[in-house]
């Protein structure tokens, strides 16, 4: 067996391509494609089927199909209009005659002479005799081109390249890079019904037909982009094994948890306890704490802060809204100041005087939490001594700031906390460097929300209900339609709304209004008066999807129900059902197609997280990728995160497998073949050359 991986080709820079100067090199770039592997794993969005030759004679109106015809005569130039150049060409193919009408393509007829034979893919037009096909694909065909009719993918571009170009350096790249052998062994690919490297890329960009094989082709791609990953969690995991953590030792929180106003859940201690104990290691905790919403994460987090300021260490808990922040804010006084724990919020739009006070005592270790946004990875924020570092609602930030975050300590304890819902089986997968902690269950005395989808007839019986729940005390949200296009239209919306309900439909109840266009004090102002009771009815965006918590509010309307996805209508509900009163959820559903039909109604009838997830995951389209940002998950190019999910797991043992290999061999206890050892090294090195600055700080 030939052990050698041959990668020269494949890292090599994409100018060692003919054609490929610096300003070709520049447009790649802006693609992401650096090397001739990207360039390769650049893969075609779709695919066009000029394979299907029609003589001129038997076409068919409205037909798209490939015509290669002779030119039969020099083209025909005319100018209609003052911006139409209009060029007419005469093709006939030996059984008939067909008309080609170009618009504006004068540069393209340059090379058209009389006796060329010309691939023509449009769609026909007959009427009566007269054949026409208007502004078609047109290629000459080359003389030893000997099937020119054929599958054709379709890639997507930058300004300033087309289809051709690609295509044509795409060829390119495959003469050269292929042909060495593959990463794989021959006897894994066999048993797991793996394509060759080589024969999937040149099925992937070149197929014969538009078969199933293509798909074939994809997931041997896609598996290599998983084994990666999976080999880089585990490097993750193997270095983060050996980062000394500061030893905290068990401290008692007996007086803390006395104070609270209720006991922990089972669950909730249990997690507790997890903490605690990674804390005491001598090892950096580096925790996942997956709890639905409304299971009460909150105070655990709390808890754990506590443990680690006792221990002579400051905290920092970073969630990704100022809504949350000053939430959080207000229940750690609470809770903690009691306990002589200074607390302090660092928040995006301070004074600079403030600012620079706060860092001042941040550095001179004077706040023992410090809660913030974004704002708090700039670079000057310090901190004197950072022991435990807490991110809430984690799928908000992306890899990066939760590792920037980190870095603001040495190695110190990493929690980070999620409600949001990723099949377990996925976040095992993905979050293999993490220990993760469950936290199943609701606090008790929760009711279950009632939800309902109601139309527009029922408006005026939804608006007594809101009435009636205000006159019983208890508050309500009314969530505007989302705007795709733009937050400013969002805000737009929401602020008719207001100014709707307040004036023509509550008049004698207090309406507010929250949106992320308004300044951060008003924000807050609105925010803190709806938790004080002083609002009734709240008109929000989506701004209050995470983490709010007003236990009083037992009314959540939505508008448009139907433009929503799955996962932010069960965020959005958890910010009901927070207190011992039933709550409701009224979703005012406006149209939709089928899936979204399907998607109220699983919200309507389940409030699991994770069984929502698994159903968002089957109601997704193919091809709806999961980009960092929305979920913290790796960015794949190839692989679906949840659609390959068996590969994943494959790729999960094997990367397993190759690493316990690996270990064993450089104690020299079993010889594990050439070239698996080589693939693992060499998988390593690509790892910390590709991925590792994405994730790693
Ligand atoms: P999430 O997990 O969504 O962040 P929170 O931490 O905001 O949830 O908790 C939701 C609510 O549950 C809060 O009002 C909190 O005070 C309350 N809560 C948390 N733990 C308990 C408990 N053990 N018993 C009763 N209520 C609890
Ligand atoms: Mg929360």
């Amino acid at each position: 067996m030939n052990c050698s991986i041959e990668t020269k080709w494949l890292d090599a820079s994409v100018t060692a391509l003919k054609g490929i100067a610096k300003k070709r090199a520049g447009l790649l770039r802006k693609m992401g494609i650096d090397t001739v592997r990207d360039l390769l794993l650049h893969l075609p969005l779709r695919y066009e089927d000029r394979s299907v030759v029609r003589p001129i004679m038997e076409t068919v109106e409205g037909e798209e199909c490939t015509i290669i015809a002779t030119i039969a005569s020099n083209p025909a130039h005319s100018r209609p209009r003052k911006n139409l150049s209009l060029w007419r060409l005469s093709v006939s193919d030996g059984s008939g005659h067909m008309i080609v009408v170009l618009f504006n393509q004068d540069f393209a007829v340059k090379n058209v002479q009389v006796g060329d034979r010309f691939l023509f893919f449009g769609t026909v037009k007959r009427q009566g005799v007269r054949i026409e096909m208007a502004n078609p694909v047109f290629d000459k065909i080359k003389e030893d081109d000997s099937k020119p009719a054929r599958v054709v993918p379709i890639y997507g571009l930058t300004a300033g390249l087309s289809q051709n170009q690609l295509r044509t350096h795409i060829q390119d790249a495959m003469k050269k890079a292929l042909g060495g052998p593959d990463l794989l062994p021959d006897a894994f690919l066999n048993t797991h019904g793996l394509m060759l490297w080589d024969n999937a890329m040149q099925m992937v960009h070149f197929p014969e037909q538009l078969d199933k094989s293509i798909e074939t082709a994809r997931k041997r791609l896609a598996f290599d982009e998983l084994l990666e990953l999976e080999i880089g969690i585990q490097v993750q995991r193997r270095d983060h094994m050996k980062k000394i953590g500061p030893p905290m030792g068990r401290q008692d929180l007996g007086d803390v948890l006395q104070s609270l106003p209720f006991s922990l859940m089972a669950a909730q201690s249990r997690v507790l306890d997890e903490m605690l104990s990674d804390m005491e290691k001598p090892l950096a905790m580096n925790r996942l704490l997956q709890g639905d919403v409304g299971s009460g994460k909150t105070v655990v987090a709390f808890l754990a802060a506590v443990s680690a300021i006792r221990a002579g260490y400051q905290t920092v808990l970073m969630v990704p809204t100022e809504i949350l922040a000053e939430q959080h804010l207000t229940s750690a006084k609470r809770m903690l100041e009691p306990f002589n724990i200074r607390v302090s919020l660092l928040k995006g739009n301070m004074k600079k005087r403030e600012r620079d006070r706060l860092l001042q005592q941040l550095v001179e270790g004077g706040p023992d939490l410090v809660i913030g946004t974004h704002a708090l990875l700039t670079e000057d924020v310090v901190f004197h001594k950072l022991g435990l570092v807490i991110t809430d609602e984690q799928h908000r930030f992306g890899v990066r700031q939760r590792a920037a975050l980190a870095g603001k300590g040495t190695s110190p304890h990493v929690l980070v906390m999620t409600a949001t819902p990723i099949p377990r089986t996925l976040s095992l997968l993905v979050y293999g460097d993490l220990d993760i902690s469950v936290l199943d269950g609701l606090p008790p005395g929760r009711k279950p929300i009632r939800t309902y989808i109601v139309k527009e007839a029922m408006r005026s019986r939804i608006e007594a209900f809101i009435r009636k729940t205000v006159q019983e005390r208890q508050q309500v949200y009314v969530v505007c339609p989302l705007v795709a296009e733009s937050e400013e239209m969002q805000a737009q919306s929401a602020e008719e709304m207001a100014e709707r309900l307040q004036h023509h439909v509550f008049p004698d109840l207090c309406v507010g209004l929250i949106h992320g266009k308004m300044k951060t004090a008003d924000k807050e102002d609105a925010m803190a008066a709806f938790l004080a009771g002083r609002i009734d009815v709240l008109v929000a965006t989506t701004v209050i999807e995470v983490g709010v918590n007003v236990p009083n509010a037992t009314v959540m309307v939505i508008e448009n129900a139907e433009r929503f996805g799955l996962s932010q209508l069960h965020q959005l509900r958890g910010r009901v059902g927070r207190g011992g009163e039933q709550s409701h959820c009224i979703l005012f559903q406006n149209g939709g197609g089928k899936v979204a039909n399907e998607r109220l109604k699983a919200i309507e009838e389940s409030t699991d997280g994770f069984l929502l997830a698994e159903t968002d995951l089957k109601l997704r389209g193919p091809g709806e990728m999961f980009g960092t940002q929305q979920h913290g998950l790796p960015e794949c190019h190839i692989a679906n995160l949840y659609e390959d999910l068996e590969l994943l797991q494959l790729a999960k043992d094997y990367a397993t497998y190759l690493a316990s290999q690996n270990a064993q061999n450089t104690m020299e206890v079993i010889p594990a073949s050439t070239q698996e050892e080589m693939l693992y090294d060499y998988l390593l090195q690509r790892f910390s050359a590709r991925l590792r600055p994405l994730i790693m700080n």
